[in-house]
């Protein structure tokens, strides 16, 4: 299988150069937590895949909603004036918990596609409104928000842009609000402030106000490195862009379903934004569905007057209702106990890797919830990044697999953890007392 990978498949993020032995880890099956690879060796998922299967595996009532839906009607488009049952179900119970008047729901396949959508969206609302000028998007520095060619542009990390010709002209990028090491200070209110004198320069550098489409940002920036911002950060830029009647995204693709807390992280920040993206924790994995969540104030704008808002944007696989039917039992799980299960893990994971702030290696440690980051340092007074190469990373991920543990290990010395909200303690203390060793193995 490994030698058939490596001629075949292709992994977006790797590379095998000064670890030629190695090939892929090819995973066999999975019950709540625990994922078993081929030779039997048993692991404690501490990223739920790729931050993704929040209900955890083996969910025995998820696949059989799939199987049942898939007997009963596994394709209806969504396209035309068609649909089925569990999609529209499940576009009303998400309508009904989301923050606000989020009320109209587009599926997509993922979270790429749903950040692609909002940017058609968005430009068709500034056509409908008669300013289309308003063409500029802003996103921040750090921020991931896909791999599509448009998402890949709004994400600020510079892997995603190399050699892609990528960002296109029309998105920019202000700094972000990163606290460990900001130039501005480490309080809340100097980032805060910075965040907002930097978000009023780039719309002044746009030409005004009246050149920008939007504003996208993650209500915690997941794939930069698990960075919270400040209490209060949030609402100051929703604020800030409502002023100027910029349109304000959350991508929610990591941080809903429950890896916060809440089922939206927004929900906790008093803000509805104008839409909202997410994916991943929706079908938590089991199959590919994402969804993009538009206000009252925007779809009103784009509709017909008579109810429908005929967007010119679909895809075959919109609504799918195999996903759909998912979608509705991963919810149900989600209010019978998952999300009360994650907010108590979610607790002891920060609590214990609060702990580890004593560790020679720990720089810093962040998160909310049942999403969370150290960032290892070379040195601790100075704050001195690890080398920012892809090999440390690597070694620690080879370690911590050794262990029986996955975590994500960024290439800039940031492990990240994201378990899934099933988690029994004894789980979440495997994670912890896992980490400890492959810290120490590392100072060796
Ligand atoms: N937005 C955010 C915030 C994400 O974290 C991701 C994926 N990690 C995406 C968008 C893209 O989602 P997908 O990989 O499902 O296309």
């Amino acid at each position: 299988l490994i030698e058939l990978d490596r001629r075949h498949l292709i992994h977006p993020v790797s590379s095998y150069r000064g670890h030629e032995e190695l090939g892929a880890r090819v995973l066999k099956s999975a019950r709540g937590a625990i994922v078993t690879d081929m030779n039997g060796h048993e692991l404690v998922d501490g990223f739920a895949g790729l931050w993704c299967v929040n209900a955890g595996y083996g969910q025995d009532s998820i696949a059989e909603a799939a199987a049942r839906q898939m007997r009963e009607l596994p394709y209806a488009t969504g396209y035309f004036d068609m649909g089925s049952e569990p999609a529209i179900r499940l576009a009303a119970e998400l309508a009904e918990r989301a923050p606000g008047d989020l009320n109209h729901i587009f599926f997509t396949l993922g979270g790429s596609d749903a950040v692609d959508s909002t940017v058609r969206f968005i430009r068709y609302y500034w056509h409908c409104k008669g300013q289309p000028q308003r063409d500029q998007f802003i996103s921040i520095e750090q921020g991931y928000h896909g791999s599509s060619t448009v998402g890949a542009g709004l994400t600020a990390l510079p892997a995603f842009h190399a050699g892609f010709g990528l960002p296109f002209s029309w998105q920019h990028k202000i700094p972000s609000h990163y606290s460990y090491r900001n130039p501005a200070g480490d309080t809340p209110e100097a980032i805060i402030a910075a965040s907002l004198q930097a978000l009023h320069a780039k719309v002044e550098e746009l030409g005004g106000p009246e050149r920008v489409a939007a504003f996208y940002a993650e209500p915690i920036q997941g794939s930069g490195g698990v960075i919270v911002p400040p209490k209060g950060w949030i609402k100051a830029m929703y604020d800030a862009c409502a002023a100027m009647d910029i349109l304000f995204i959350a991508d929610e693709v990591i941080t809903g379903f429950g890896r916060t807390g809440p089922l939206f992280a927004c929900s906790d920040e008093g803000i509805v934004p104008d839409f909202m993206t997410t994916a991943k924790g929706l079908t938590s994995g089991y199959v590919p569905m994402g969804a993009v969540f538009m206000s009252d104030r925007v779809y009103d704008v784009m509709a017909d007057g008579a109810g429908a808002a005929a967007i010119g944007h679909g895809y075959t696989y919109s609504a799918h209702p195999v996903s759909a039917a998912v979608g509705l039992e991963v919810l149900r799980l989600y209010e019978n106990g998952l999300l009360a299960n994650g907010r108590r893990a979610g607790e002891r994971l920060m609590a214990g890797l609060e702990k580890l702030r004593d560790h020679p290696l720990v720089g810093d440690v962040r998160g909310r919830g049942m999403l969370a980051a150290i960032e290892l340092v070379v040195d601790k007074a100075k704050k001195t990044p690890l080398p920012t190469d892809a090999a440390p990373a690597r070694r620690i991920f080879d370690r911590a697999w050794q262990q029986g543990l996955v975590i994500r290990a960024f290439a800039n010395g940031v492990l990240g953890y994201a378990p899934p909200l099933c988690c029994t303690d004894d789980e979440i203390d495997m994670i912890l007392e896992r980490t400890r060793l492959v810290l120490d193995a590392t100072l060796e």
